[in-house]
C-alpha cells in the first residue's frame, strides 16, 4: 500500500515492466520441463492477463510480479486463479483464501525488530485480528504451535507490500516501509493490518478505482475471478471506509471499520 501524501516515493521504486520482452525462443529449443525465472515470470503475467488483470496494472520489480502495486503474485497463486470460481453470493477478495489454519505466526526479521515502533505496531495489528472471533488467531513469533508462518520484514519507502494466499496458506511475507517511522503508531498498525489482510486474501476495497483513496490511479482489474465482493459489505469504497483501501492517510486510526469486521467475520 502507499501513502497518499507521499506516494511518489513508493512509485519510484517500482519499475514498470517491459511485459512482453521475454521471447519464446527458449521453448523452441529446450525440452527441459524446468522453467527459467524469465519463463516463470512470463507465465505469471500471462495467467494474470488471462483472468482479466489489465496488462498495464501488472508490474515487475526485482524479478517479482505485482498487481495493484503492492500485491505479489507467485506462479502457484497465478495458476490457481485460472481455476473457475463457482459463483455464490456476490462477494472483494481473491479467489484464494487461507484454509485449515488455526494459528498464523508472524515472525519479524532483525531489520523489522530494529525499526523504531514496528514491533509494538505489529503487536497492535495482531491484537486487532485476535479481537475478532475468527477461525484462526495470529501470534508474533518466535513461538510454538504455528501451522502457518508469515515473515515480517522491512523495505525502503513509505508503504508496504505483501501477496495473496495459495495452497490454503497465507502469503509468506509482509514488507513494511521504514519510511513509516515518521508516521504515528496508529498508521504503522494500519499498514501492517493492511498487508496482513492481503496475505489472507483481501484485495483493495477501491481496487476498481484507486483514485478513491489515492487521489489518482485507475482500475487494478475487474477480474471476476480475482475480485469477489464479500456479502454484507458495500460495493463502493470511500475515503477511510476500509483498512483495505489502496492508499492510507496520515490520520488513520488503526481501527477496523464496520465493513472490515463484516468481511473478516464472513470469510473466517
Ligand atoms: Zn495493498
Amino acid at each position: 500500500m502507499t501513502a497518499k501524501t507521499n506516494k511518489g516515493v513508493t512509485e519510484q521504486m517500482i519499475t514498470r515492466a517491459t511485459l512482453f520482452a521475454v521471447g519464446l525462443t527458449a521453448f523452441a529449443f529446450g525440452c527441459s520441463t524446468e522453467q527459467t525465472p524469465a519463463e516463470e515470470q512470463q507465465e505469471i503475467i500471462d495467467n494474470l492477463v488471462q483472468v482479466g488483470f489489465p496488462a498495464d496494472d501488472i508490474m515487475v520489480t526485482d524479478g517479482k510480479v505485482y498487481v495493484g502495486r503492492d500485491a505479489h503474485v507467485t506462479l502457484e497463486a497465478s495458476r490457481e486463479m485460472l481455476v473457475p470460481v463457482v459463483s455464490g453470493p456476490e462477494q472483494y477478495r481473491t479467489t484464494n483464501l487461507v484454509s485449515g489454519k488455526t494459528k498464523i505466526c508472524v515472525n519479524p526479521t532483525s531489520s523489522f525488530n530494529n525499526t523504531s515502533g514496528f514491533v509494538s505496531a505489529l503487536d497492535a495489528a495482531i491484537s486487532a485480528y485476535n479481537a475478532l472471533p475468527l477461525v484462526w488467531d495470529m501470534a508474533r513469533g518466535p513461538t510454538s504451535g504455528c501451522n502457518a508462518n508469515i515473515t515480517a520484514t522491512t523495505m525502503s519507502g513509505v508503504g508496504g507490500s505483501a501477496g495473496f494466499p495459495s495452497g490454503g496458506n497465507p502469503y509468506g511475507t509482509i514488507n513494511i516501509g521504514t519510511g513509516l517511522t515518521s508516521y504515528s503508531g496508529n498508521v504503522k498498525k494500519h499498514v501492517i493490518m493492511h498487508e496482513l489482510g492481503h496475505t489472507v486474501g483481501f484485495r483493495h476495497s477501491d481496487y476498481y478505482n484507486r483514485a478513491i483513496s489515492c487521489g489518482s490511479g485507475g482500475n487494478e482489474g475487474s477480474a471476476g475471478v480475482g475480485a469477489i465482493l464479500i456479502p454484507g459489505t458495500p460495493s463502493t469504497a470511500v475515503v477511510g471506509g476500509s483498512v483495505m483501501n489502496s492508499c492510507f492517510r496520515s490520520t488513520e486510526s488503526g481501527n477496523w471499520t464496520s465493513s472490515d469486521v463484516t468481511a473478516l467475520n464472513y470469510l473466517y
